[in-house]
């Protein structure tokens, strides 16, 4: 029954070795028997799910593992829960991730890290690291993340699993806790390409409270069994530069060459602006991360300090809630967006993403999909990149241009490097996630 599955799921993540989880769904297994009786024909009847911890849940702690939301619980659902709950999923708990989504291996989350299921002295990617490790341990079947700049996608090549970040505006953002409006979506997260793009079915559409959200006409776990026969495949030169492990290389090349044994056709194509493409992202990322956490101030949500006005309250509110690297971001944001800066960080950073984003137009009016590394190398050890932010951030370099373009991509494994995972991105046309989709499928 759907009660003894999510019991049993409960207790593996009781007896967790990677930590994946924040916090538990009290009412998890009440669910599930209400599902039992009479709500079986639903499309996920008592499919257990794990929900990253900026996704808002209607009466379970939501916290984006920061301690300025120590002790909040939404008072509604996001959308995607919503539809998650109404199919008949059973919400087991929150996981951990790198604070305010803010991060590349869940170091920064303020409960601990979570770690990486193949070699736990080793992070588990991130931002959504926490529902990596809980999918790739078997503590879920499937998962949601958010993806900014690649944290769905990250975890997923780290940890040996599945993870689609859709194209911007096929997911509904209401509820989601906001980053970097402008680059994020929800992405699901599972072991197999068919149980993300099942998740997919039931997450996407139109929803009035996103205005970016767009009416939704594919049945996506439909798209997957069509073969590759014929598919015309870019590999962009730039994501396969000396930068990369060789032996992630080597996968990636395995993988290209599968897909030519099944008929596939490749070309090498150019997407020029890669490089400029991390300092925009941050700069874009860090000045909307800025606007978008001065609502944190102590007076609406979590934590609030004392002081003997409002100003000396936010400020220490602030002060002792926020993690080192928010507060790097709010001041690099606020500096980006400032007065006589503004022209010279801001805008040119959104003409550098045009660019991104034609680079993307042109290459992909000549091939249907893109494939290359997610990751340039595989899951490194814990403490190794924590106190460097920038080498942190470099490792972020085949996954941001997607967001600044808002083209869809999954990664998948291909696989193992030094006995770890590897993940191969595939990406695809703006809302054409039906092609990544069978392109993976031909990895499982
Ligand atoms: N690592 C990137 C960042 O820190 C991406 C994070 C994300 O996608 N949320 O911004």
């Amino acid at each position: 029954s759907a009660e003894e599955v999510t019991l049993s799921y409960i207790e593996k993540i009781g007896n967790s070795r990677t930590y994946g989880f924040s916090a538990i769904n009290e009412r998890a297994a009440e669910h599930a028997k209400e599902i039992d009786s009479g709500k079986t024909d639903l499309p996920l009847a008592g499919v257990p799910i794990a929900i990253k911890d900026n996704i808002s849940t209607l009466g379970i702690p939501t916290t984006c593992s920061s301690k300025i939301l120590e002790g909040y619980i939404p008072p509604y659902n996001a959308h995607v829960i919503e539809r998650l709950v109404d199919a008949g999923a059973v919400i087991l708990g929150k996981t951990k991730m790198d604070e305010f989504a803010m991060g590349s291996s869940t170091e920064t989350c303020c409960g601990g890290p979570a770690l990486n299921p193949w070699d736990t002295e080793r992070v588990p990617g991130g931002s959504s690291g926490g529902s990596a490790a809980a999918v790739a341990s078997g503590e879920t079947p499937v998962a949601l993340g958010s993806d900014t700049g690649g944290s769905v996608r990250s975890p997923a090549s780290f940890c040996g699993i599945v993870a689609l970040k859709p194209t911007y505006g096929t997911v509904s953002r209401y509820g989601l806790i906001a980053y970097a409006n402008s680059l994020e979506q929800i992405g699901p997260m599972g072991t197999c390409v068919k149980d993300v793009a099942t998740v997919m079915d039931v997450i996407a559409g139109h929803d009035p409270r996103d205005s970016t959200s767009i009416k939704r006409d594919i049945e996506y776990s439909k798209t997957i069994e069509n073969d590759v026969n014929g598919m015309k495949i870019g590999i962009p030169e730039e994501y396969l530069s000396d930068g990369i492990n060789p032996q992630v290389n080597k996968c990636v090349w395995d993988a290209i060459h599968k897909m030519e044994d099944l008929g596939a056709t490749w070309k090498s194509v150019s997407l020029p602006h890669t490089k400029y493409a991390l300092s925009s992202y941050y700069i874009i990322a860090m000045s909307e991360a800025s606007s978008n956490l001065a609502r944190f101030d102590g007076t609406r949500y979590g934590l609030r300090a004392e002081g003997e006005n409002w100003h000396v309250m936010a400020s220490r509110t602030r002060a002792e809630g926020f993690g080192d690297e928010v507060k790097r971001r709010i001041l690099l944001g606020t500096y980006a967006l400032s007065a006589g800066y503004h022209d010279k960080y801001y805008l040119k950073a959104l003409k550098v993403r045009t660019l991104v984003k034609e680079d993307f137009d042109r290459a992909l009016s000549e091939v249907d999909v893109l494939m290359g590394p997610t990751m340039p190398d595989i899951a490194f050890k814990l403490g190794e990149k924590i106190q460097d932010p920038l080498s942190l951030y470099l490792t972020d370099v085949n996954t941001v241009p997607v967001n600044l373009a808002g083209v869809p991509s999954i990664s998948v494994p291909c696989g193992f490097a030094n006995k770890m995972p590897v993940g191969l991105q595939i990406i695809g046309r703006h809302f054409d996630e039906a092609s990544i989709l069978r392109t993976a499928y031909t990895f499982e």
